[in-house]
């Protein structure tokens, strides 16, 4: 029986047509230079076929949160993606925006927006920026989300509070554990230092509780050819080769605490 869950998760950020090329070309020392010198032809952020090939591989599968408000863009830009997704096994779960978070009625509208994509319900949200308020979890059960997965409580360093999973009320709350863009940013990590930082945070997670424990992973979908991104396939491979490790959607979890 698998001891250590990892909810695996992606935040959608941008529009399907990615930035302005000028937003890529200020960035282009985080990627190689063969993604620069095909960026008229090919968005270096749109990785979607890429990670459910890497994730089918390894047998696992993750959380999507799409936004519903993107900046200059539609999110019914990504029906195909979404409608591949569900069919495939992965779940959709909401990217809120950050403005709607004290207004029961944007988040309705949001939720709606996204369900009316999927046909379905979304259970999980999380919100753009990690936006955050102490009435959020009260309004996000009112709408009929099960869980949610935006605090985090340090971003520079791994800490136990940011591992396992808490309820207020019914709402499961799991705790950001590590985010690649904290990784590369506050915690300062080289690409050579991501594999070693995930095998760190999986044995504290042994250690903080070796018969259960939570590890919430954010891999954005947009960075998956950058440096440092692009060591997800590694991070995957080393988790799935653990025998007491099991990746899963929130939804799944949610459902393992369910019935534990
Ligand atoms: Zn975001």
């Amino acid at each position: 029986m698998p001891l250590q869950y990892i909810f695996l998760s992606h935040d959608v950020d941008w529009r399907k047509q990615g930035p302005p090329k000028e937003h890529v070309l200020n960035r282009a020392e985080r990627f190689d230079e063969s993604t620069i010198r095909n960026i008229d032809s090919k968005n270096p952020y749109y990785n979607f076929p890429q990670y459910m090939e890497i994730e089918e591989r390894f047998d696992a599968r993750s959380t999507f949160f799409f936004r519903t408000k993107y900046e200059n863009g539609d999110v019914t830009d990504y029906e195909d993606e979404i409608s591949s997704l569900k069919k495939g096994g992965w779940e959709i779960g909401l990217h809120c925006d950050p403005s709607s978070i004290y207004d029961l009625a944007k988040i309705r509208q949001e939720k709606e927006i996204l369900e009316s994509l999927t046909r379905t319900k979304v259970f999980g949200n999380r919100v753009h920026y990690l936006g955050f308020n102490n009435e959020l979890p009260k309004k996000l059960q009112e709408l009929g989300f099960v869980y949610d997965s935006t605090v985090k409580n340090s971003k520079d360093q791994i800490i136990k509070e940011d591992f396992g999973f808490f309820q207020l009320e019914r709402l499961f709350e799991f705790p950001i554990t590590l985010m690649d863009a904290y990784m590369f940013t506050y915690m300062g990590l080289s690409e050579e230092q991501v594999l070693p930082v995930v095998q760190k945070a999986l044995n504290e997670s042994r250690q903080i509780n070796a018969s259960f424990n939570i590890m919430t992973i954010i891999w954005h979908d947009n960075v998956l050819q950058m440096k440092g991104g692009r060591m997800y396939k590694k991070i995957l491979e080393f988790l799935t080769q653990q025998d007491d490790v099991k990746i899963c959607t929130g939804i799944n979890l949610v459902n393992i605490l369910k019935n534990a």
